[in-house]
């Protein structure tokens, strides 16, 4: 039978929910269960593939090629899986998968309603995840916030699955903001109050309340929330902000919320092996070495826009002993005659993205990398910059572009694929999701990865376009990395240079903490070596 533990939020975003979802993960697994994720997003897109990374944040990409929650990404960093399309659901699929059973009739005539035909299908989204992981427990995060009207149908959902499923089989865990108030000098327990009350007005009373807090919870702020909530005093579970967000699970299990949780579900402990997490925990803590590091990009105002890069940096800066100093630039503020703002780092990273808004600056930042030799990762739109660049300044192909950013380009050495370019609806249609790659082993990426053939995972519709290769090539451009079904360019590198790579695939959704990426691993490496 598999367990189900739920987990809400209330009070307001931005609590670290998933990473507190994501490290319930790390500390059963330590125990030596499996684990699954499943992420609920109330919104009606059918994925957040169309959003934009303002409103949304990163996209993360599933190996199997779904455009997912950022939350997934925190899942596979945390609990070391590999998750997939069925391991996130939205409001836009429960509600357009409704409609369609409805449209052939499924329903036979039946009046389709939110309460049974959306909570339904919630669950049997719940129940196809414990079909094909066939984990021992099942963590569902449900996104958003108690008191949002779009919740609604997947808290029902998930107050019909405990009635179905039984207590010692299902676990509601609430986070909440427990604020620390200067002038009064207190914790203020209020929202927590209320926000509970929302919850047991629908009918679920939390098991566990998760405090998120600046300050060590007093025992009578705990007491309070004990009493008003309805929940035993050892269950309300202090989340006290930290500076490294892989310390939540330690700090959790300092609670002893792990064998909280199994005496609740009536789990027996298999194993117990934290140690290898802590270690790692510490060495990131304790890293001397210092690196600067530039990404220059478009959405620099929303880190979140490139939250799985900036994991891949704080794992590839553990493997070196070290810890990676990013600085955000804005590709629009490289203008001409402003490329020495990244004279002063150790690296440069041009990172994915989409549209014309700051290419030129994004180019301009290749080209004072490739010329200064500051070692440099190009990842995607990042690969599709540092092709122009190089056919521009050094192929002396005049124009040269990418035509997602000039259609007319005199030299399209970036191009979409005759396939691509039948496509007219935006939702799932790029290139998505893993694809092998062949890889010469005398290069910069052959050293790192070590093996010959590598699997990656994608999102673009544009590609290097194989009408250039031997133009390019003459010149000195390097191709070491080819799919090999369509022989299309999956890695370009410069070898005059100490550390120069471009994927047209996204190394940063396959880091992980313990197994860092090899390239985020080496390009620190190099950058390491270049003095600041
Ligand atoms: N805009 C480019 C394309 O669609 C690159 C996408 C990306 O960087 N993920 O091909």
């Amino acid at each position: 039978m598999t367990k189900y533990i739920f987990v809400t939020g209330g009070v307001l975003s931005s609590l670290g929910k998933g990473i507190a979802s994501a490290s319930i993960g790390t500390l059963l697994k330590s125990r030596g269960f499996k684990v699954s994720m499943l992420k609920f997003d109330p919104y009606i897109n059918v994925d957040p593939g169309t959003m934009n990374p303002y409103q949304h944040g990163e996209v993360f990409v599933t190996k199997d090629g779904a455009e997912t929650d950022l939350d997934l990404g925190h899942y596979e960093r945390f609990v070391c899986v590999n998750l997939s399309y069925y391991n996130n659901a939205t409001a836009g699929q429960i509600y357009s998968s409704v409609i369609e059973k409805e449209r052939r009739g499924d329903y036979l005539g039946r009046t389709i309603q939110v309460i049974p035909h959306i909570t339904d299908e919630i669950q049997s989204r719940m129940i196809e995840v414990a079909v094909r992981d066939r984990p021992d427990v099942v963590i569902v995060e449900v996104g958003g916030t108690v008191g949002d009207i779009e919740s609604l149908p997947f808290l029902e959902a998930i107050r019909q699955f405990r009635l179905k499923k039984g207590r010692e089989n299902t676990l509601f865990i609430h986070l909440t903001l427990v604020p620390y108030i200067p002038s009064a000098g207190e914790l203020k327990t209020k929202p927590t109050q209320h926000s509970v009350g929302r919850l047991r007005e629908i009918g679920i009373q939390p098991d566990f309340i998760l405090c998120r807090t600046q300050i060590p919870l007093t025992e009578e702020a705990r007491r309070k929330i004990s009493l008003f909530c309805n929940v035993e005093e050892e269950n309300v579970i202090q989340a006290i902000d930290v500076n490294n967000i892989y310390e939540v699970p330690l700090r959790f299990e300092k609670e002893g919320l792990t064998e909280k949780i199994m005496r609740r579900l009536n789990l027996k402990n298999r194993k117990e092996d934290l140690k290898d997490w802590e270690r790692w925990v510490n060495k990131v803590n304790s890293a001397k070495r210092r690196v600067k590091i530039a990404i220059v990009g478009k959405y620099v105002k929303m880190k979140d826009a490139y939250k799985s890069i900036i994991e891949a940096f704080t794992h590839a800066g553990a493997a070196n002993d070290g810890k990676v100093c990013l600085e955000w630039i804005e590709a629009e503020e490289i203008t001409e005659g402003a490329e020495d703002r990244l004279a002063s780092f150790q690296g440069i990273l041009v990172p994915g993205g989409f549209g014309l808004r700051g290419i030129e600056g994004k180019i301009r930042a290749v080209r004072f990398a490739r010329e200064n030799g500051i070692p440099f990762l190009g990842i995607c739109l990042g690969m599709h910059c540092s092709t122009i660049e190089f056919a521009r300044n050094v192929a002396n192909l005049r124009g040269a572009n990418s035509t997602e950013f000039d259609p007319d380009t005199p030299h399209p050495v970036i191009d979409l694929l005759p396939e691509q370019k039948e496509i007219k609806d935006k939702g799932g249609t790029m290139r998505l999701g893993e694809y092998e790659c062949r890889i010469e082993m005398d290069s910069f990426s052959g050293k790192a990865y070590k093996r010959p053939v590598i699997y990656e995972r994608h999102r673009h519709r544009y590609e290097f376009n194989n009408k250039y290769r031997e133009i390019l090539k003459k010149a000195g451009l390097k191709i070491v990395g080819i799919y090999p079904e369509k022989d299309l360019v999956e890695i370009i590198e410069i070898p005059e240079h100490p550390w120069f790579v471009a994927t047209q695939f996204h190394p940063e959704f396959n880091s992980k903490p313990q197994n860092p990426h090899p390239l985020f691993r080496d390009f620190v490496k190099a950058a390491m070596q270049k003095n600041p």
